[in-house]
């Protein structure tokens, strides 16, 4: 865990995050059991990241749209980190999804911040509404929604000045344009180069005017982007996009698992785990194959398999996605799990070597009694759970054998 907190600091995820989320996984880590070839500390860095995934990922990177037009994204961050670039690609990127966009400019504080806008707009050929730098941002916000309304945009991108550092004059400003504008977006743009700051700025516009998400800008720079991680834990709202350019091309949706291999920066690793992974898989399976060859199935597989299935989730996903059992009913759906969990009792309830020996459980009433006596269910239970399991050896073995070139029964020649 040292390393992965020493790697976590080098990408540059905020102190505090490191802190919160280095003590999540340690907690999460123990118990975990570790693939066969692989050391533990490497099993652990699949760990972390599969949790960084997990922490970065969760929704999907689009945009929310509005009900009425038209969709309005308020664009947030400090000067410099790429907004007005971001409005631009943002603008493209809808526009080859074949929306109608406009953008609108605010920034009447920089020299040519507006004719920067009006620019990338002509390059993308996306209208920009602007209204000269004498009257306030918000009332120009108001003009432009108007002017949008108008035309029956679909979405409005409304591009704000920033400040070099967090003020109240720049949050006031934004949250008047918020109030006028009820954006369905507020959309933190942060340059992926913020080091150690990223979670008090996050937090800042956060606490301000509430974000909806955020752009990570830069991320063609050698920086390993962990402001990414910061943006998540501090403010739990997802990254939608990430900037690797100044090109308008240069714009991509985020990818959660991309972003935890580059902040961790252990992708060999990774990938060893990963193949070890595959390979246990296989030897898995390469077993269970043997063991119905050899007629061996017991209660042990069984088990195995009952949760292999419940772990896939609900059961009526588990039945839809099964070939020509699309029909079963609300009734048999919730018959099934219910049998699964039965199963689950009797098996427990048997000892180790009636689990491995089905033989013993087929051929003696009185462990038959015990083990329905212990899991609570009637010993008809028992008895109907056991004949299954030699119905399933003989079916498996069955369908083994036609698989592996054998012939079916009655379709030869
Ligand atoms: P704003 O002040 O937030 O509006 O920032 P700008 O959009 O004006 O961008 C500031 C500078 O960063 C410009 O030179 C942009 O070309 C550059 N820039 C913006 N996004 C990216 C990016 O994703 N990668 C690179 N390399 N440069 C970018
Ligand atoms: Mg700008």
């Amino acid at each position: 865990m040292r390393d992965i907190r020493r790697a976590l600091l080098e990408a540059d995820v905020s102190l505090p995050v490191v802190r919160s989320f280095v003590k999540n996984v340690t907690e999460k880590a123990i118990g975990i059991g570790v693939i066969k070839g692989v050391r533990p500390d490497q099993q652990l860095v699949k760990v972390v990241n599969d949790e960084l995934v997990k922490l970065m990922g969760g929704e999907a990177a689009d945009i929310d749209y509005s009900k009425s037009k038209p969709t309005v994204i308020l664009m947030a961050g400090l000067q410099g980190v790429g907004k007005t670039t971001a409005c631009g690609k943002l603008a493209l990127y809808f526009k080859k999804k074949g929306k109608k966009c406009m953008m609108v400019a605010t920034d009447i504080y920089r020299p040519a911040a507006i004719d920067q806008l009006v620019t990338l707009g002509k390059q993308v050929e996306v209208p920009v509404f602007e209204a000269g730098n004498q009257i306030k941002p918000d009332e120009i916000a108001r003009l432009g929604l108007a002017e949008a309304k108008k035309r029956s945009v679909d979405i409005l991108i409304v591009d704000t000045a920033g400040r070099l550092q967090v003020d109240k004059g720049m949050m006031d400003e934004l949250k008047q344009m918020k109030k006028v504008l009820n954006p369905s977006e507020v959309l933190l743009v942060v340059d992926a180069m913020t080091g150690q700051e990223a979670a008090a700025l996050v937090s800042a516009f956060n606490l301000e005017i509430g974000i909806t998400g955020a752009i990570l800008t830069k991320l063609d720079g050698d920086s390993r982007g962990g402001a990414a991680l910061s943006v998540r834990e501090v403010s739990g709202r997802p990254i939608k996009f990430v900037g690797q350019g100044e090109s308008m091309e240069a714009l991509e949706p985020f990818y959660p698992d991309r972003m935890a291999g580059r902040i961790l920066g252990m992708g060999d690793v990774l990938s060893f785990v990963e193949k070890a992974q595959e390979v246990m898989l296989e030897e898995e399976a390469e077993e269970l194959q043997k063991k119905i060859m050899e007629a061996k199935f017991d209660f042990n597989d069984f088990l195995k398999q009952t949760r292999a299935l419940a772990r896939m989730g609900p059961m009526n996903r588990v039945v839809s996605l099964l070939p020509g059992m699309g029909k079963m009913s609300q009734e048999q759906i919730r018959e099934a799990e219910k049998s699964l969990k039965i199963v689950e009792s009797m098996i427990s309830s048997m000892t180790p070597k009636e689990r491995s020996n089905p033989e013993l459980l087929a051929q003696s009433p009185s462990r038959r009694r015990r083990v329905a006596l212990g899991s609570g269910r009637s010993q008809e239970q028992v008895s109907q759970m056991v004949s299954q399991l030699f119905q399933m050896r003989a079916r498996m073995k069955n369908l083994m054998s036609i698989m592996q070139g054998g012939s079916i029964p009655g379709l030869d020649n």
